[in-house]
């Protein structure tokens, strides 16, 4: 048995038509079914539905054989002991540094002021505005930062920005592109020695279908 993990929302959307692809259909839909593990039309594959924050931790540990996961999860938890072969360029977006569009967040880098930011990803807004020489205190939320800087909690959030319509909707503007995310396939490097053909045939599949060596 293969146990892949997936979060719900837009990489699950988005893993779909590759497992498609790959001629693999998931029987269930995981926002209609309170399932956790779903059946697939092949009777050797499973689904695990997980919280995208947990999908490292599920293949670290074996719990799952592999998983699709963002550059900024597996950035912000580590990425020890797992294999990536594949950046599938699914769930595109990037990770930026938002101000109210009143704050002059460039005056104040320049002045040297001491920035308060929200965010959940603490580790990579530690390097990034480490590697600026900006000085930062870091206040961990796990959700709606945009509203930090409007109750006047931050000067700043480090964030997922797509479209950019959260930040315009809350009177918000990206002032800085920390890096380009996009989700990746991470395998349990003991299940690829142990399940090596069945895992080598689905990352082979997945390879195919984006036209990337695996
Ligand atoms: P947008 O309004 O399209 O810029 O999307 C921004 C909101 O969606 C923020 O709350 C982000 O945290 C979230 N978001 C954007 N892209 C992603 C992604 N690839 N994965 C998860 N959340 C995302």
């Amino acid at each position: 048995m293969i146990t892949l993990a997936l979060s719900k929302g837009r990489i699950f959307e988005e893993t779909l038509p590759l497992l498609r692809a790959a001629g693999i259909e998931v029987l269930e839909d995981p926002e209609t079914s309170r399932k956790l593990i779903l059946p697939t039309n092949q009777a050797d594959l499973r689904v695990l539905v997980v919280r995208a924050t947990d999908v490292p931790t599920y293949v670290q540990q074996g719990g799952a054989d592999l998983g699709i996961t963002g550059k900024d999860t597996l950035l912000e938890h580590g990425s020890d002991g797992l294999y990536q072969p594949l950046d599938l360029n699914i769930a595109k977006c990037r990770i930026s540094v938002a101000v109210r569009s009143d704050f002059d967040y460039h005056a104040a880098v320049r002045k040297g002021s001491r920035l308060t930011v929200a965010t959940k990803y603490l580790k990579i807004s530690r390097e990034f505005f480490a590697s600026k020489g900006v000085h930062v205190d870091l206040i961990k939320l796990y959700g709606s930062m945009e509203l930090a800087p409007l109750v006047g909690m931050a000067d700043a959030i480090v964030d997922l920005v797509s479209t950019g319509n959260t930040l315009k909707a809350n009177h918000l503007v990206e002032v800085e592109h920390i890096m380009d995310i996009s989700s990746r396939l991470i395998v349990n490097q003991a299940s690829l020695k142990l399940k090596q053909p069945a895992l080598r045939t689905l990352i082979d599949a997945f390879s195919l279908s984006l036209g990337q060596d695996g």
